[in-house]
Formats: structure tokens, C-alpha cells, sequence
């Protein structure tokens, strides 16, 4: 596995716990939880389907106990139209709709586990460069060590370096957006309640955190965003509480603040003889339905699947196309309706703004159709 983020972590995890003689290369230690630490910039809406994996993984426990917050409401609202949607966890008989968990809290639960997996960690370890022969491939570390495998797994991020040394190309779309995220404290709590208002520049979202805090994920125009990180405190919290209708009353501080490119791509494979692609290194996808991370945890799932029921070789290009096979179409969905709705979203015309509004409006009094879209959400929910 090369790539110890929370995909790679979650990968190697189930490949171990499934049997499979597993080693972790990584090129920077994750620090050790600290309880007391500083909420973590980056979190993940976690979904049921990724939940039922920690689980599966016997990690879910000890997740609760670092800290995740729940999310029992969903709404979404226009600037410049009237459309509104809310969806709610009792609605479908669901105690939740998903989980707000820190990045830091499912990466060091993760790397925990791992050894009693027997799962064997090589960190620093950077990837330099890999030799795929048929029967085995052969991993180069930059001290010099060497990793010999029936199987590398790339799980080492959005610029992955397996993915270019085994020449995969990817095909990529920059939004020319930047996304702004920040941890911040409002006037009134959150609500246990994800909020998105789709303003003409991007959506702007606020994930309650489980001390009434909420993250927010601002997307905007590259410009617009390094304005807002440069801005003074007062004046971007004024902005802030403007921009989201003092939905949850001012904005009374917020801590550091930083800005990641926006952009969607996908592989244009997933997998090559003795090489699969997992996460960020196979596809990345507009923050705004927050599934980049889910994506990439039913990478896992599908992955550990298709090698289970081919026992014998987990490198055989037999088993690793019924992967991508899984996934490579899911993912290639979600990326375009995301940009469909980005663009929708984005788009000045006004008669795109109508059918903006009344679809928002129609969809939340069709019961049928607004429970479909939430299960959807949710992972795997049946009916
Ligand atoms: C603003 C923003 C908000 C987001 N919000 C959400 C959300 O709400 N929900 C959600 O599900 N997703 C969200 N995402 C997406 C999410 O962050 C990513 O999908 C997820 O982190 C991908 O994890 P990964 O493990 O595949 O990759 P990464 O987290 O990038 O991990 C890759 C790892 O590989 C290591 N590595 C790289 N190269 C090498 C090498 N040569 N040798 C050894 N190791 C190497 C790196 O050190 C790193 O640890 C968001 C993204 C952004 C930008």
C-alpha cells in the first residue's frame, strides 16, 4: 500500500484483517491523537456505507470515543432564487444521517489498528520508483530499500506517483475555484444540522462539529477565496454571517483559515497488472456533496471484495477489473453530477435560476423523490 491518508490506511487495514501479508508505505508519520488538539481544518461527512466499513473493521468504536458528530438535518438553500430543500434523519427512520469526523480522528484509528493486523508500517518511506513484472512488482524506496509484492496498491493522493509511473493518464477539470475552510463559532448552535447556501459564486457549507462550532467549506472564484484568507477577522466573520443569511445568528470567531484548488479528475484506469488505484489517486470530486472520501472508503470495500473472491493471486488483472469494473462508473457518476450541479448553481441565466429554484422546491414536497436522493446520500440505505 503506498499512501498511509485515511483511504490507504482504511486499504491496508482490511487487507490485513483479511489475511493478505500487508506493508504501508508512507512518507510522512501522522502524529499521534491528542484529544486536546486543535480541531482538525479538514473533515469528512462520513456516510453510512463508510461507517458500516470502520465497523466491519472493528475501528467504529473507538472512533465514537475520539470524537465524531452526528448529523440529524440536511438544508440547502439559493441566493438568488427561492428554492429550499431540508432533509431529516427521521424522515427515513434514521437516528442520523451521518457523521462530521475529523481527518486527524479517522487517520490515527486507523494507523492504531494496524500493527495488531499485522500489518507491517514503513514510514518515512517515499515511493521513487516501481517495476511491474508478471509475476511480481517491485516497489523502490528513496533511502534505497526495496518492497517486493504480488499487489501495489496506489492510495497516495490526488497527485499519486504509482498512478504516473505505471503511466495512467487522467483526465481533469479545474473549476477555477478554490475551497475556504475554517472552524468557527456562531451565536447560536448548529443544530446537529449540515447547511449549504448556493451563492452565484459557489456553495458555502457549515458541518456541525460536536461542540456547536461548525466547519465551513466556502467555495469561490481562486481570487475571491485568497481575498477572504487575507481578510482581517472581524471583517471576515461580518462577510461570513452575510453570506450565510445569519443562518445560525453572527459569527462570533473563527480560527486559522486556509484554501485548497478545486478540481474534479479520474484515471483513466484504475488498474494494470499487479497495480490498483484506490481514493484521490483514482478520481477527486467537487467538495460539495462532501463524497470525496466516501468514494474513495467504497474504493476499499470494492477492492477487498474482488481479491477476496479470487483467492490465490491479489495482483491478477482478473480480479482487480471486476474492481474497476465497480467502480470506475460510480465514481465517473457522482464527478458529473457534481459538476452538473456546480454548473447549475453557478449559472447566471436566470432561466437556469428558475429551474434552480422550482427544482429544489419540487423535489422537497415529493416525498418519493426526496427520500430516493437521501438514501442515496446516505450509502447504502435499502428500499
Ligand atoms: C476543501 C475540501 C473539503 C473536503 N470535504 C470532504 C468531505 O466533507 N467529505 C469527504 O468525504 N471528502 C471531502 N474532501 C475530499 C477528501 O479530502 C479526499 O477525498 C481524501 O482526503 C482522500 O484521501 P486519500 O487517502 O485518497 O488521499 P490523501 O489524503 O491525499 O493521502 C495520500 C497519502 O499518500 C502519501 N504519499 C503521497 N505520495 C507518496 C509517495 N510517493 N510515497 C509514500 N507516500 C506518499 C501522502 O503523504 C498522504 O498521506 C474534501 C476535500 C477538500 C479539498
Amino acid at each position: 500500500m503506498v499512501g498511509g491518508g485515511v483511504v490507504g490506511a482504511a486499504a491496508a487495514l482490511a487487507l490485513g484483517r483479511a489475511g493478505l501479508r500487508t506493508a504501508l508505505l508512507e512518507q510522512s508519520q501522522p502524529p499521534p491523537f491528542d484529544p486536546q488538539g486543535e480541531t482538525d481544518l479538514r473533515v469528512f461527512a462520513v456516510n453510512r456505507a463508510s461507517q458500516r466499513l470502520f465497523e466491519r473493521l472493528d475501528v467504529w468504536p473507538e472512533m465514537l470515543v475520539r470524537g465524531v458528530s452526528p448529523y440529524e438535518a440536511m438544508e440547502v438553500w439559493d441566493a438568488r432564487s427561492p428554492g429550499r430543500i431540508r432533509f431529516e434523519a427521521a424522515d427515513v427512520g434514521e437516528p442520523d444521517l451521518g457523521h462530521i469526523i475529523e481527518n486527524r480522528v479517522i487517520q490515527s484509528t486507523l494507523w492504531d489498528a494496524l500493527d495488531e493486523a499485522g500489518v507491517e508500517c514503513l514510514c518515512p518511506a517515499t515511493l521513487a520508483h516501481l517495476e511491474i513484472l508478471p509475476d511480481a512488482a517491485h516497489a523502490d524506496l528513496e533511502d534505497g530499500r526495496r518492497v517486493t509484492a504480488s499487489l501495489v496498491v496506489g492510495a497516495d493522493g490526488a497527485r499519486s506517483r504509482v498512478r504516473t509511473l505505471v503511466g495512467i493518464g487522467v483526465n481533469s477539470t479545474r473549476y477555477g475555484q478554490r475551497a475556504v475552510v475554517a472552524n468557527v463559532t456562531t451565536e447560536r448552535h448548529n443544530e446537529a444540522t449540515a447547511w449549504q447556501r448556493f451563492l452565484p459564486t459557489g456553495p458555502l457549507a457549515f458541518l456541525p462539529l460536536a461542540d456547536g462550532r461548525s466547519s465551513i467549506v466556502w467555495s469561490t472564484d481562486t481570487e475571491d477565496a485568497e481575498r477572504l484568507v487575507g481578510l482581517g477577522e472581524d471583517a471576515f466573520r461580518a462577510e461570513l454571517a452575510a453570506a450565510f443569511e445569519y443562518r445560525l445568528g453572527a459569527v462570533t470567531a473563527t480560527g486559522p483559515r486556509a484554501s485548497f484548488p478545486l478540481a474534479g479528475s479520474q484515471a483513466l484506469q484504475y488498474v494494470r497488472s499487479r497495480v490498483a488505484l484506490v481514493g484521490d489517486a483514482a478520481h477527486t470530486v467537487h467538495p460539495l456533496a462532501g463524497q470525496g472520501a466516501n468514494l474513495g472508503f467504497a474504493d476499499v470495500t470494492a477492492l477487498v471484495r474482488a481479491i477476496g473472491e479470487r483467492p490465490g493471486d491479489p495482483g491478477a488483472l482478473r480480479g482487480l477489473r471486476a474492481y474497476e469494473r465497480v467502480r470506475r462508473g460510480e465514481n465517473w457518476v457522482m464527478m458529473r453530477a457534481m459538476e452538473g450541479f456546480s454548473a447549475l448553481f453557478g449559472s447566471r441565466l436566470s432561466p437556469v435560476e428558475m429551474a434552480r429554484g422550482l427544482g429544489l422546491n419540487l423535489v422537497d414536497r415529493l416525498p418519493p423523490v426526496k427520500h430516493g436522493f437521501l438514501r442515496r446520500a446516505l450509502g447504502d440505505l435499502k428500499g
